[in-house]
């Protein structure tokens, strides 16, 4: 039996999930092992609290359907079949964590940015599904890392 049976890979849809892929795609080779992805949209009111006096359901099933087809786009990428693509409403930490555990996946694989200073202190989403979650997690360094000064 392979290590790792059922992999998902928590994107933000950003560039760097280009990176991701690579990862992801490896390591459900090496270990021939499914791959799913997913994709969390914070709501709108989720994110300002509710406090901006307007409807803003328009704006947000727009952000869906963008979603939607960037998800798509990139899930099909890797040839991950429609059943393996979750586009899901919430908060990313959470919503990860309840997709793995109710999909039975054995491993979590999502970006990392390793910061430093007061965005490690406030936690990075990375960090949040690090913590509580039932399964492996690995985080992948993504954007551009900075040689030391010779
Ligand atoms: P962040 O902490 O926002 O820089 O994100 C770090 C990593 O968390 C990303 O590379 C993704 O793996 C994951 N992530 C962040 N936001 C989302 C999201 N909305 N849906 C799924 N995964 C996400």
């Amino acid at each position: 039996m392979s290590a790792y049976q059922r992999i998902l890979l928590a994107v933000d849809l950003t560039e760097e999930s280009k990176q991701l892929a690579g990862s992801g795609k490896a390591l459900a080779t090496a270990f021939e092992a499914e791959l799913h992805v997913i994709h969390v949209i914070e709501p709108l009111s989720l994110a300002y609290g509710g406090d901006i006096p307007m409807d803003l359901s328009s704006v947000q099933e727009q952000i869906h359907e963008q979603a939607k087809s960037h998800l798509a786009e990139f899930a099909n990428g890797l040839g991950v079949p429609q059943d393996r693509q979750y586009l899901i409403f919430g908060r990313p930490e959470s919503e990860i964590h309840r997709v793995a555990e109710s999909q039975e996946m054995d491993l979590i694989i999502v970006g990392s940015h390793g910061r430093h200073g007061l965005a490690l202190l406030l936690g990075s989403t990375a960090n949040g599904v690090l913590h509580g979650a039932s399964c492996d997690v690995l985080a992948v360094r993504v954007g551009v890392i900075e040689k030391p000064e010779s």
